[in-house]
């Protein structure tokens, strides 16, 4: 299957500091990749780069095989399907769940009709649906600010899902949630997984072993090495520089 998105020797360079040192990764479509990799291993600048937040010095960031999106700014590439959810809940605290999803909703038909485009019964029914996706019908009436920490997250990731992403960017999605929070987390990644690709920064490897998916290992602003959870562990490098062996 063709990759859906290839970086090809994507360089990042801070001051004279190269965060990223020509960063080869390709993700395929409804694939979740899991990044890995050390403090400082340029896992968060890859995404920032993908996402539009920070731009490359050089190198090549291809959607869908043909549109190099590393020069579009950030709203161009949301509108082309690529989406990012930071690792702080970044919802609207006085609003209701209802009406964060709905705003979602109408901001991806553009700011301009957000006060005052209507909502249709097609808008309803696919704003039900994803409550129920995210596991928050009963707390749609509720503020979003006064939801659990893991149902925060949901939220924002089912804001991000309304905008019907081809890849959802994960940064530590599980960062501070109880065990049944993350089982619940880890069930939402993969059904989101069968409509859309999703690449995850991941520092909880026990989360990462379960999924048994694909890992990228990242050290020191390079792609070390990718395979599934139990393959990169026999690799000798990685034991070196990440498992501390
Ligand atoms: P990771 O997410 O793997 O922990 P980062 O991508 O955050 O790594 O950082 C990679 C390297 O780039 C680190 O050494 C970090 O200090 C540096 N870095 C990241 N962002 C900036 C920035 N805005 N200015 C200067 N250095 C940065």
């Amino acid at each position: 299957m063709q990759p859906i998105l290839s970086c090809r020797d994507v360089r990042v360079s801070f001051n004279g500091f190269q965060a990223l040192q020509g960063v080869d990764l390709e993700v395929k479509p409804q694939e979740v990749r899991f990044l890995i990799g050390p403090n400082g291993a340029g896992k968060t600048t890859l995404l920032d780069v993908i996402c539009g937040k920070t731009k490359a010095s050089d190198g090549d960031v291809l959607y869908r095989q043909v549109e190099n999106i590393r020069k579009l700014q950030e709203h161009e590439i949301v509108r082309l399907g690529i989406t990012r959810k930071f690792q702080a809940p970044s919802i609207f605290a006085n609003l209701t769940v209802w009406e964060n999803l709905e705003l979602s909703l109408k901001q991806e038909r553009g700011l301009w009709s957000v006060m005052r485009a209507k909502m249709t019964g097609e808008d309803k029914e696919k704003m039900e649906a994803m409550l129920s996706r995210i596991g928050l019908m009963d707390q749609r009436h509720q503020l979003a600010g006064m939801l659990a920490h893991g149902q925060k997250q949901w939220l924002e990731i089912g804001m991000q899902l309304m905008q019907d992403p081809e890849i959802l960017l994960l940064d530590e999605p599980i960062a501070g949630m109880s065990g049944t929070e993350r089982h619940k987390t880890g069930e939402l990644i993969h059904e989101i997984s069968t409509a859309c690709s999703v690449l995850i920064v991941e520092h909880d490897m026990e989360f990462v072993r379960n999924f048994s998916k694909q890992v990228t290992v990242m050290h020191e602003g390079k792609v070390l090495c990718e395979g599934t959870m139990s393959e990169i562990q026999q690799n000798e490098q990685v034991a070196e520089v990440y498992l501390g062996r």
